[in-house]
């Protein structure tokens, strides 16, 4: 059977199933959706959000690139999150990176990938800020870890750079963003203890304090 086929089978099957255990499990998901988690996640098919961590749909609002990253000129990352932390209200962000990350590997590498080239220059930009540490770790599969790890840690940093989080913070005092690595090796996810919820200790340069209205300073 082709794979197209297959999934349109898997649906039904799915759906049968879902009926049986849960009768009114599509008439309540169908009258609106109040998530409390936004996940930035890979788009790597081996790290699907919900099945890893045991959540059903409806429970994970879900933006997924290639290796997880916030681009602060990325429309439909900062759309995602808009979205999610204004009119869903959710309580946490996590950004979760996964070991073996191709993305992170090929950004390490020197090779020509094409148009993703782009995107990934900005892992080779979290490799200059920390080349010393980087370079210091001899094994490269233990490199190639700590950068999927360094990663993440400056992705939540990014996140808490944007004006979006930064005005939820001051007005609600939420979401808090964590920094998690996902194993695909165990299964299990690793929390980085990088959690943000205020900007405190945000370097002074991206404190965004005051709103300028028509051209005047407030
Ligand atoms: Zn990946």
């Amino acid at each position: 059977m082709e794979v197209y086929k297959s999934l349109l089978d898997g649906n039904r099957k799915w759906v049968q199933e879902k009926n049986e255990s849960d009768p009114e499990f599509f008439k309540r998901l169908a009258k609106g959706q109040s998530p409390e988690v936004l996940w930035v996640g890979c788009s790597d098919s081996r790290v699907p959000a919900n099945e890893i961590t045991g959540t059903k749909p409806g429970d994970i609002f879900v933006h997924r690139n290639i290796a997880n990253m916030v681009v602060h000129s990325d429309m439909n990352l900062l759309s995602v999150l808009d979205y999610a932390v204004n009119h869903l209200h959710v309580r946490h962000v996590i950004v979760c990176g996964h070991y073996g990350c191709g993305g992170v590997k090929a950004a390490m590498s020197n090779q020509q990938f094409g148009l993703v080239d782009n995107w990934l220059r900005h892992i080779k930009d979290v490799y200059r800020l920390h080349t010393e540490e980087l370079e210091s770790i001899d094994d490269e599969e233990t490199r190639f870890n700590r950068l999927v790890e360094l990663n993440v840690m400056e992705q939540v940093f990014d996140l808490s750079k944007t004006s979006i989080i930064q005005n939820a913070w001051k007005s609600k005092k939420q979401p808090v963003i964590h920094g998690w690595v996902y194993s695909l090796e165990s299964g299990l996810i690793k929390d980085l203890n990088v959690s943000l919820d205020s900007s405190s200790e945000l370097p002074k340069i991206y404190n965004i304090t005051t709103k300028v209205v028509a051209g005047t300073e407030v």
